[in-house]
């Protein structure tokens, strides 16, 4: 067991990252956690798209560009005696392998969904990955002082669309022009809502019991009856909040509010700090690593090169899974068989990195990495090689050759579509007979992403060219000579991708299905646990 001081630390912890459909309000709810985390003090400074600024999580000069989160960040803030780290997601699809390894690195989700709309189609596919983990999810839905869809049929959509139990906590008197504000079920108590307050914390009016005149004066008898009415149709229909089935991942609390106007981002941080688990276990290849487990540990989710221009330097995000980090602390760096001391690991409350002095499993700390680190890299204290499962590469679906605007800068090119790749949204393939450079990605808009940083931070211009690969698999084979005679025989498809790990790139889908045929001996990876 840890110490009792480390033990409490870890107790207080709730990591947590948020999923939601791109303009559902992820930036703008996460600027009010910092808000109502006191990060900052007051909102509407640092967010914003197009021409106005962007919130703190957002550092590089390609998502000023475009408007859109292609980083994760972590941020730290105090709340309710808890200790909360948020880990901001790739709004865009084509970041979605970037999304999916951070929600490795949670223990809980947010879901945001724009209630002027209902769920949409990010939404579903981010549920999909929270449930192969059965991550427990809270639902807010924003925007409440526009006009939103009838509230029963949105809860309906997610129990039918998302699968998953919904349990009102609070729900709304009216929307748009006609928001009144939250009634809280279960305390029997409305919040009131006051229009104009979104870029400061709100006093809080709160008016105890449904049938209070109070309550009737300040939203008009009409509202009020009509609420009533709506109320025991609700109570009716929807489920009861259980924690038991919250932390299954089966039943999901709902608030409503908006983010913009700064109203019932609390409600929810109230309950997920109350309610949303302390750091969980993580699986290993031998079995689960606890939280309370007296030695660190910790693995690799997210590199990022250049992340502070100034520096150019790279950083490993790590969660850690276990234990403490102390400046100084010496760990085994698994996969290459090291010592390495931690000496200089990053905190990141709010974007402004600071050393941290401690981390306690759950939160995150960021390790400068010199080229010896990748996605999925376990450290710890164990004397015994650890290896944490579930963090995966998925193989390309779009591949273009890469080619020197400049041919006297090859060795810069190859650098730099080394390191990007090392952060894991690209893959560059080297195939062993030609000198081409590969680049494969998830969705299109990495390609431009890759252009464009190779020239701001590699100072190398690149352009692509078409080239006839459709698919890329990782391969291995536990027969060395059969391994041999493959490599031999289809030496023209095979390449080393950033890492140097042997990939067979095909054609097509004919020629992949063919090949596997005829080597039955050798298996074919579409995912690449690191
Ligand atoms: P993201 O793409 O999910 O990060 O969404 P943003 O936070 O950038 O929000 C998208 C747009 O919706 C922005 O124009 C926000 O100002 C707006 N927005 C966010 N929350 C609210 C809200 O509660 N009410 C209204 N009316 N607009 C909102």
């Amino acid at each position: 067991m840890a110490t009792n001081q480390t033990l409490e630390q870890i107790q207080k912890r709730r990591t947590f990252a948020i999923i939601s459909h791109p303009d559902a309000g992820k930036t703008t709810i996460t600027e009010k956690l910092l808000l109502v985390g006191k990060v900052i003090q007051s909102a509407g400074a640092v967010k914003g798209k197009g021409n106005q600024q962007k919130a703190k999580s957002d550092w590089m000069e390609i998502e000023k560009q475009r408007g859109i989160s292609v980083t994760t960040s972590a941020m730290q803030f105090p709340y309710n005696d808890c200790m909360v780290n948020l880990l901001d997601t790739p709004g865009h699809e084509d970041f979605s392998e970037d999304t999916y390894r951070t929600l490795t690195a949670v223990d809980s989700a947010l879901m945001v969904i724009d209630a002027t709309k209902g769920v949409e189609e990010r939404t579903i596919k981010l549920m999909e990955v929270t449930r192969l983990r059965s991550t427990p999810i809270l639902t807010f839905m924003n925007k409440l002082d526009r006009d939103i869809r009838d509230p029963l049929s949105l809860l309906d959509e997610v129990e039918d669309i998302l699968k998953i139990k919904c349990a009102p906590i609070t729900w709304p008197i009216g929307s748009g022009k006609f928001f009144k504000g939250v009634y809280n079920l279960a305390g029997d108590y409305t919040i009131m809502y006051k229009s104009g307050q979104g870029s400061r914390i709100q006093e809080v009016v709160r008016i105890d019991g449904l049938h209070s005149p109070e309550l009737i004066a300040a939203i008009g008898e009409d509202t009020h009856a009509a609420f009533v009415e709506e109320l025991e149709l609700v109570q009716g229909a929807s489920n009861e909040f259980d924690a038991e089935e919250f932390l299954a991942g089966k039943l999901t609390p709902v608030f409503f509010g908006t983010a913009l106007g700064n109203f019932g981002v609390d409600h929810m941080l109230d309950y997920l700090t109350k309610y949303a688990p302390s750091p969980l276990p993580r699986p290993t290849l031998d079995g689960e690593v606890e939280a309370t487990a007296p030695e660190f540990s910790g693995f690799i989710f997210k590199i990022q090169a250049n992340m502070d221009p100034k520096h150019r330097d790279r950083v490993a995000f790590m969660r850690i899974v276990s234990g403490k980090y102390e400046k100084g602390l010496k760990v085994n760096h698994h996969r290459i068989g090291k010592e390495v001391t931690l000496n200089d690991a990053l905190t990141f409350e709010a974007g402004d990195r600071t050393n941290a002095e401690e981390a306690y499993a759950g939160d995150i700390i960021g390790i400068h990495n010199h080229g010896t680190i990748q996605i999925g890299d376990a450290f710890s204290t164990f004397k015994e090689p650890v290896k944490f499962t579930g963090i995966p590469n998925f193989a390309p679906e779009l591949f273009k050759r890469i080619r020197l605007k400049d041919p006297l800068k090859q060795k810069q090119l190859l650098k730099g579509l080394i390191q990007l790749s090392e952060e894991g949204s690209v893959q560059v393939f080297r195939p062993l007979t030609n000198n081409d450079l590969i680049v494969g990605a998830i969705g299109v808009l990495q390609f431009d992403v890759v252009v464009n940083r190779l020239q701001n931070e590699y100072n190398v211009e690149a352009i692509y060219e078409s080239v006839n690969v459709a698919t890329a698999r990782w391969v291995d084979c536990a027969d060395p000579k059969k391994f041999d005679e493959f490599k031999r025989r289809c030496e023209g498809n095979l390449a080393l991708d950033g890492a140097d790990n042997l990939t067979y790139i095909a054609p097509n889908m004919v020629n992949l299905n063919l090949t596997q045929e005829k080597y039955p001996e050798v298996r074919f990876f579409s995912t690449r646990e690191h």
